[in-house]
């Protein structure tokens, strides 16, 4: 066989492809073993042709093929390709980041055969003797049926061995699976917003349709998805659910579980052992796993059947990744619904601008359920605590103290919600309301105590810490949502009996957790639950009558314009935990602005009309949804060379920025992070095809300039960024 030229990627920061020289016939999909420098590495074949001009003699040559799995598939490597080309990210690196980790080495893996063995009738004529005490005991197993190596394995140790043999004397065979029919647990009966929604989604036209099922918290989403689900099983589809990192528990496959039971769930999310995440992965690619249940990165499985993906929680931020490939899931989940034809459902209480404006134009269907669907459950009473007239005991108000002292009392559990926004503190008048705003764009400004001094993060703009309200005048100006951590403790003064249990990323870290988490809260041996953002994602913590949320105002005026968005979505999920049972639930919010749009509308249970005022605010501001953004970091030992070499940038592509504008550079909202400072670019447009083209010519051009600053600089795309 002749040599064949091929382009294959490795997983460096090294954009492009390269050619080798293969003895092999590969095809593209194909994982090699490849030399480079004086390593031996992983490579994947990729399309594509080999440039012209360069002599066999100066190609190095592909040592080995890992042919004992079929090339990854078309519709796989095609995904990666888009992710690469959309967020400018070298095509190796991104398809690595999808592979698991057991694919990423220079090795050969073969797939475990699970087809279970069992007695041919040779096999059930040949009883072992008696003294051969391990035989015969598989031997009596297999007479009462198929045994996969597992399985006989946990008989005897020596169980491998014993069925190779066999398959060689023809005693034993490999059974094929039959197909399981589907079997379906018991289901309650839907509602009308359910059963409509239901309809919906299975009468819609054939082919590619992005669906946003917009549900109030506990009307019974999930629901609607496992009786749509059914019917993809029903005929033989394999479908993909994407839920944000923490709603990954054991509650929500235990659900699936309970509807499917006949079904093969394969979970994937990167807390799994790695044996684990490689079986799934490939019980998905080989169309064994009729269901992958997973987390931001299970949007790259193959599934060669797939039917239908679920987006739950389609707002959470969890699905952007926040480095190396900065991709979003949904995103690409929508992608990859187009490109298979399939429907695709995002779910959520409160979905996202971005979600919300696609419905608007038309490209996303929507359905609502609008009412609990659980019995009697209502939405709770949501009240508006001011601050600026109570009395704040250790900054509590007297409302709040009076209401969690009453649920202690008759043994109920309360939720306290403390937002926690400690970066980027915004200042803000007391009296008349007047917050930092930038002078140049609207963005709010940020407080650097350290050199008394106001940042825009936006376009770099800085003045001095004034020291009385420009507005009115007055001296009581001060960061907004201030004192967090006292407020913390605060509790436990006050309530030195109560059985405080606190969820945050610190307490949640370990494997068994929220394992944990729910055992104690579900057992009643928890009266207050203390958290930050954590909460305010879909948990079931079964009868919560009190929800408090203290310190909330920093997300209203915060020099992050999705602030807003955010503490919204959050306020609704956690106000959301109150009532889901039978008992009405309540909400106090304290505040010192009780007449701000938000907290009227969380008042109203009004996420349509706030949705509409802030996308309202986003066009006007040309701000995300309205336009398209990436963020050019950079990032040094001192925010000075960062952002030196980010204006050298600026000044370097300006010409090439046609419909293109450019902001910074501006250090970033965390100016240090890990012992590095932190500087930005702000690149939009409102033409996204502009941004693109703009973007494709960034890669070279910075890796050229970022040399002249040595190793100590390293920069980074970040397209649709979600965090400043
Ligand atoms: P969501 O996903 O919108 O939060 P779920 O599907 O988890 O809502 O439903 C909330 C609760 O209501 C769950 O306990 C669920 O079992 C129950 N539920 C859902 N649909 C119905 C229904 N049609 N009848 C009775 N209970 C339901
Ligand atoms: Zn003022
Ligand atoms: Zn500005």
């Amino acid at each position: 066989m002749g040599l064949q030229r091929v382009q294959v990627v490795v997983d460096l920061p090294l954009f492009g492809a390269f050619t080798y020289l293969s003895h092999f016939p590969v095809s593209p999909g194909q994982r090699v073993a490849v030399p480079f420098g004086n390593r031996q590495l992983c490579g994947v074949v990729v399309t594509g042709i080999p440039p012209e001009g360069l002599p066999d003699s100066q190609l190095k040559q592909v040592e080995q093929v890992f042919d004992s799995l079929p090339p990854l598939s078309a519709d796989f490597l095609a995904l990666a390709e888009f992710a690469a080309a959309y967020y400018h990210f070298p095509l190796g690196q991104t398809l690595f980041t999808a592979l698991p980790t057991a694919l990423r080495e220079a090795r050969d893996i073969t797939p475990p055969d699970e087809r279970p063995y069992g007695l041919t009738d040779a096999g059930l004529a040949a009883m072992p003797a008696a003294r051969q005490r391990a035989r015969l005991a598989l031997w009596q197993a297999l007479g009462d049926g198929p045994l996969t190596q597992t399985q006989a394995r946990q008989l005897t140790p020596q169980a491998g061995k014993i069925l190779a043999d066999w398959l060689a004397e023809g005693l034993v065979h490999r059974v094929e699976p039959d197909l399981q029919p589907l079997q379906l647990g018991p289901s309650p009966q839907l509602n009308a917003d359910q059963q409509a929604a239901l309809d919906a989604l299975s009468s819609g036209p054939a082919g590619f349709q992005p669906w946003l099922l917009h549900g109030i918290t506990g009307s019974g989403k999930t629901e609607v998805y496992l009786q749509r689900i059914a019917r993809c099983l029903a005929q033989r589809q394999q479908v993909l659910v994407l839920v944000p990192e923490i709603n990954l528990t054991p509650q929500l496959i235990e659900r699936f579980i309970q509807r499917f039971p006949a079904s093969r769930i394969a979970v994937q999310h990167s807390q799994l052992a790695e044996g684990e995440r490689l079986r799934n992965w490939l019980d998905a690619w080989q169309g064994r796993a009729d269901i992958i249940i997973g987390t931001r990165l299970s949007v790259f499985t193959p599934m060669p059947r797939l039917g239908m993906i679920v987006v739950d929680e389609e707002h959470d931020g969890s699905f952007k990744q926040q480095d190396g490939l900065r991709y979003h899931a949904r995103d690409l989940a929508i992608w990859r619904a187009h490109r298979a034809g399939i429907p695709i459902v995002l779910g959520s209480a409160t979905p996202s601008l971005e979600t919300v404006a696609n419905v608007e134009a038309g490209r996303y269907r929507q359905l609502k359920l609008s009412q609990r669907a659980h019995g009697a459950a209502k939405l709770p009473q949501v009240r508006l605590v001011d601050t600026r007239r109570a009395k704040l005991v250790e900054g509590l108000s007297e409302p709040v103290i009076k209401a969690l002292a009453a649920r202690l009392e008759r043994q109920e559990m309360s939720l306290v919600f403390i937002n926690r926004r400690g970066y980027a503190p915004v200042l803000a008048c007391t009296d008349c309301g007047w917050t930092s705003g930038c002078p140049r764009c609207s963005t709010r400004l940020v407080l650097h105590l350290l050199e008394r001094k106001l940042r825009c993060h936006h376009c770099g703009w800085e003045e001095n810490v004034p020291h009385a309200c420009p507005e009115c005048g007055a001296p009581d100006i001060k960061p907004l949502g201030e004192g967090t951590q006292r407020l913390e403790s605060a509790l436990g003064r006050l309530f030195p009996t109560a059985r405080i249990l606190r969820i945050d990323r610190d307490t949640t870290q370990r494997k068994q957790a929220w394992d944990d988490i729910y055992r104690k809260v579900h057992a009643g041996e928890v009266d207050m639950l203390v958290g930050t953002q954590m909460l305010a994602k879909g948990h079931d913590f079964g009868t919560l009558s009190l929800v408090t949320v203290l310190n909330a105002d920093g997300g209203l005026y915060s020099a992050d314009y999705r602030a807003s968005e955010r503490l919204f979505a959050q306020l609704t999920q956690v106000a959301g935990r109150a009532g889901r049972a039978d008992a009405p639930g309540e909400v106090l919010v304290q505040t010192q602005w009780p007449e701000h749009p938000l907290y009227q509308a969380l008042v109203a249970h009004d996420f349509d009309g706030f949705a509409a005022s802030l996308l309202q605010e986003r066009r006007q501001a040309a701000f995300p949804p309205a336009v398209y953004q990436a963020l050019l970091r950079a990032d040094a030992a001192e925010l000075a060379s960062a952002s030196a070499f980010l204006t050298q940038v600026r000044q370097q592509v300006q010409p090439l920025a046609a419909e293109v504008l450019i902001s910074g550079p501006a250090p970033a909202l965390m100016v240090r992070l890990a012992n590095r400072e932190r500087a930005q670019l702000v690149l939009e447009s409102a033409n996204r095809q502009a941004l693109h083209r703009f973007l494709d010519q960034l890669p070279p051009l910075l890796d050229a300039q970022a040399r002249q600053y040595g190793r100590g600089l390293r920069w980074s795309l970040d397209v649709d960024p979600q965090e400043m």
